[in-house]
């Protein structure tokens, strides 16, 4: 019978993986994909969903095509790992038998990384840090604030899915209220000194959105924050504010079924470079935010990349094919404002050490708004394609 692979979570690293090994193996290798959601709402964008650049329904994507290129997609939660077994075991109560498991569930929330906020508190402060009803629960909220209100983040601490990702999302909702509120306010709590493209965001908010964003470091107590969800207040350092919409992004871990199947150091399952395999266990690999590689940032082009090359590492090793040298590359774009997009990226390779970057690139803070024009445009390009590439 044909070897078997089972990849858990169908995001940008399980559902790209899933499509390359069974069209590179040409139906040589039994694939089954586990996932629970019929459509995957992408983060990447969902920012923009918020600004008012893209509408919901764009960010939604099925799994259809990816069943009629070969794969064997099942709507269900993978809930435990049996590695001597090698089965994977389907809250539905099904047992699914691998010869090379993938896992790539993206993240879940420490609990208690920021006091008073719980997975029960999300309602009143949403995290929106995995899209769907989230997403649109926060803009929701943001264009109910009340005239010359405050809208509040607790961003997260490093190592986080997205680095740009909270102050794109700061810049996208400064965009909508300079148009439905101006006189809001942001305020940031941040438990980090320096974030990604730090001196670009400041620099954007600084031209667009001129004494709206308030950012506290840990030097004035950002890093010690608590929340209460019912009074809908923030403490940062112990004063205590009023705040209207709170966007409380907690710290983050690799996926719970990691841990389930014991493959974690810490908060993270620690990979091999060459072919994203576990360092616990060589027939499984872990791609994406869950996985430590080493020098990559979290992001959806990041998982993409990685599950090629565990896609042709799997194929060539249950189909006696040519395995190609580990090659790896990404690009973070945010937007700004309109037309002001920036971007930082990456080409990266193998090493025993873990993914060492070979050079890099970052937008400028000279640059012509005809040249930010063209950076918004290749990201545009780039949902296109990544979304094309996972799904079919
Ligand atoms: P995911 O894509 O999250 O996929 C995980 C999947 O696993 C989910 O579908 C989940 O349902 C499933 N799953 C989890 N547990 C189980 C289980 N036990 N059984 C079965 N299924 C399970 N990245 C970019 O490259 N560019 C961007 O512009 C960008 N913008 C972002 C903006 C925001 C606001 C956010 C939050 C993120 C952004 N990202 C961006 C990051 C990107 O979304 C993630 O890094 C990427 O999705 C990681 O891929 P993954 O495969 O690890 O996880």
């Amino acid at each position: 019978s044909r070897p078997k692979v089972v990849v858990v979570g169908g995001g940008a690293g399980g559902a790209t993986a899933a499509r390359y090994i069974a069209r590179d193996s040409d139906g040589a290798v039994d694939v089954t994909l586990i996932e629970p959601s019929r459509a995957y709402y992408t983060c990447f964008f969902s920012n923009l969903y918020i600004g008012g650049f893209r509408d919901f329904d764009g960010l939604g994507h099925t799994y259809g095509n990816l069943a009629t290129g070969g794969v064997n997609v099942v709507h269900d939660w993978a809930v435990a790992v049996d590695r001597d077994a090698k089965i994977v075991r389907l809250a539905g109560g099904e047992s699914v038998p691998y010869d090379r498991l993938v896992l790539s569930p993206g993240i879940d929330f420490i609990e208690d990384s920021v006091p008073g906020w719980s997975l029960a508190a999300q309602n009143a402060m949403p995290h929106a840090y995995k899209a769907g009803s989230q997403t649109q629960l926060l803009k929701a909220q943001v264009e109910a604030m009340p005239e010359g209100g405050t809208f509040a983040m607790v961003a997260p601490p490093n190592p986080y899915r997205c680095p740009p990702g909270p102050y794109e999302r700061v810049s996208m909702v400064a965009h909508l209220l300079r148009d439905i509120n101006p006189t809001a306010r942001i305020l940031i709590a941040d438990p980090k000194e320096t974030f990604s493209k730090q001196a670009l965001f400041e620099d954007g908010w600084q031209r667009h959105y001129s004494g709206m964003i308030e950012r506290i470091g840990p030097d004035f107590g950002g890093g010690v924050v608590e929340v209460d969800p019912a009074a809908m207040t923030l403490s940062i350092d112990g004063a205590v504010e009023n705040v209207d919409v709170c966007n409380v992004i907690p710290a983050m871990r690799a996926g719970s079924i990691v841990f389930q199947a014991d493959l974690n150091d810490g908060n993270w399952a620690p990979v091999s470079a060459y072919d994203m395999s576990s360092r616990v266990d060589e027939s499984i690999h872990i791609l994406g935010d869950s996985a430590q590689q080493g020098a990559m940032p979290k992001s959806g082009f990041s998982a993409n990349s990685q599950a090629k090359v565990a896609a042709n590492a799997i194929v060539a090793a249950l189909t006696d094919g040519r395995a190609f040298p580990a090659r790896f590359s990404n690009t973070c774009w945010s937007l700004i404002d309109t037309d002001d997009g920036i971007k930082v990226g990456a080409n990266y390779e193998a090493s025993d050490e873990g993914i060492v970057s070979t050079g890099g690139f970052v937008s400028q803070l000279d640059e012509t708004s005809e040249v930010r024009a063209e950076t918004y445009r290749e990201s545009l390009g780039w949902y296109d394609a990544i979304t094309e590439d996972m799904l079919g």
